[in-house]
């Protein structure tokens, strides 16, 4: 007789979950020997596995390998009808089999059918695996009716199948179409991809779509894109598409009542979007990156299309600009709006002629007042022009002002960095001196200079500088650089 603790559920059942996570291994020897252990550590075991394994107990020759496209093995249902088969999901199913299994081999498929129902959650960059798993489920019905989390790659010819996907109680939905020929909006794909999103929950909470080799006109997808928002834009929290959207699904967008994280990649601005006073725009809007092809208008459109009021616009923490955003006092001035940055990033790196890095000592004093929350500061990369107007000073201002930076990316000249420092030591003016003597100062250990210059002559000089770095920074232990024995000097100083 089995001990009495089998009998309940509640406890076993935990315990059988644990044993999985110790080790697969051992939870399956177990399930083996002891009967009572068999479904709760498989149900446990499930939930968790990847399907490539579950693949591998199809047998060879109940699957039959397309031979136009090495990614397109199709699902062969245990019914084994040679007719391609309308679900009710609208999802044709073909069936092409070298023969059919046996009823043993059926019985088992349906066996481990019933436990993949139980898979919470998939994350898969071989979309072909699963066309291997759908034929262990009836086509009839939703193969993982407990998935919650799914994130594919995958081809358009596969896009047929994603409807099979869709559970009601999905909360993240993320895809990502590859494609090796331009995309023709007319094509079926488009079709597809609009049943998936007709499908998805009302509760949906993140929806991810990104398409590959993109020449997109604008437009295109719009109906999709739009038909999700409508469904899902009451609970949606997280949005990332990086399709062209047009005007109006992006309006529809900054609508959202509960988006918090906006990932807005490869999009134009439309021309037709102009700024716009209301107040109710994405109040719940926490993290902001653009990575479009306009990304400088994006930010003055949304900046400027914030309202007046301070309540609202202080709400965005963490703002991200990728690719083809040079950095200059207009940007900057309008990025100081959002005050309650904690995490501001611009990706740009200077291009090979000539430095672009635009901003003054004065846009960084005014940049450190207005957002003195910020954790994370970078504004591209430092090239090696050292023609620069922002000084050491830039970075005193951003210490003593805003204390809890752990990383700071800036441009700064060091053409006069021994000069520019013993002028703070002995600085008169009392602005300048007050921040020089206060004692608040952000914890930085290493500073990044990327590819900046530094010549020094002599011991003198070194010492200053280094009395000077740790001045604004005095837990700095390591400059971390590209290159520059003088540097590595100043490391080897702060060492001691
Ligand atoms: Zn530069």
């Amino acid at each position: 007789m089995p001990h009495k603790i089998f009998e309940i559920d509640e406890i076993f059942r935990p315990i059988a979950g644990h044993v999985v996570d110790l080790s697969g291994s051992s939870a399956i020897a177990l399930a083996c020997c002891c009967k009572a252990f068999e479904e709760p550590v498989l149900s446990s075991y499930w939930e968790e596995q990847s399907l490539d394994k579950l693949a591998r107990v199809i047998p060879t020759g109940v699957l039959k390998r397309s031979g136009l496209n090495r990614s397109s093995y199709y699902v062969c249902t245990p019914e084994g009808s040679k007719v391609a088969k309308e679900s009710s999901l609208t999802c044709a199913v073909l069936q092409t089999t070298t023969r059919l299994p046996t009823q043993e081999e059926r019985d088992r498929l349906l066996r481990y059918a019933f436990w993949i129902k139980r898979i919470t959650c998939v994350i898969t960059r071989r979309f072909e695996a699963f066309f291997k798993i759908l034929q262990l489920s009836s086509p009839t019905e939703t193969p993982f009716p407990n998935l919650r989390g799914l994130t594919l790659w995958i081809y358009p010819p596969l896009l047929r199948f994603l409807p099979l996907f869709v559970s009601s109680r999905m909360s993240t939905f993320s895809i990502s179409v590859y494609r090796d020929t331009p995309f023709d909006p007319k094509t079926v794909e488009r079709d597809y991809l609009a049943a998936v999103v007709a499908a998805l929950p009302t509760s949906l909470r993140e929806f991810t779509l990104r398409i590959d080799h993109a020449g997109l006109g604008s437009g295109e997808l719009k109906e999709e894109v739009l038909l999700m928002i409508r469904r899902c834009g009451q609970t949606l929290v997280y949005l990332k598409i990086d399709v062209e959207l047009p005007a109006v699904t992006i309006q529809r967008v900054m609508r959202l009542p509960n988006l918090r994280t906006w990932e807005v990649h490869r999009s134009l601005l439309p021309a037709t979007l102009t700024s716009c006073s209301e107040a109710t725009y994405l109040p719940a809007l926490r993290s902001l990156a653009l990575s479009a092809t306009n990304t400088y208008d994006w930010v003055i459109f949304l900046t400027s299309s914030y309202p007046t009021v301070d309540a609202v616009r202080s709400t965005l923490t963490e703002l991200n600009l990728n690719d083809h955003c040079a950095v200059d006092p207009i940007l900057i001035a309008q990025i100081c709006v959002f005050t309650n940055l904690t995490r501001l990033e611009v990706g740009w790196s200077c291009p090979e002629d000539r430095c672009t890095f635009a901003l003054a000592d004065d846009d960084l004093s005014r940049l450190s007042l207005t957002l003195p929350r910020l954790e994370w500061l970078t504004l591209g990369h430092q090239c090696d022009k050292n023609t620069c107007r922002t000084t050491f000073r830039s970075l005193l201002f951003l210490s003593a002002r805003c204390p809890r930076l752990t990383s700071i990316l800036i441009h700064f000249n060091t053409m006069q960095i021994t000069q520019d420092i013993r002028s703070l030591f002995e600085t008169t003016n009392p602005g300048i001196k007050e921040l020089w003597d206060s004692p608040t100062r952000c914890q930085i250990e290493t500073f990044s200079v990327f590819e900046t210059p530094l010549s020094l002559k002599g011991s003198d000089e070194l010492d200053v500088v280094k009395r000077g770095f740790l001045n604004v920074f005095p837990r700095l232990r390591n400059i971390a650089r590209r290159c520059g024995r003088t540097w590595q000097c100043l490391t080897e100083a702060l060492e001691k």
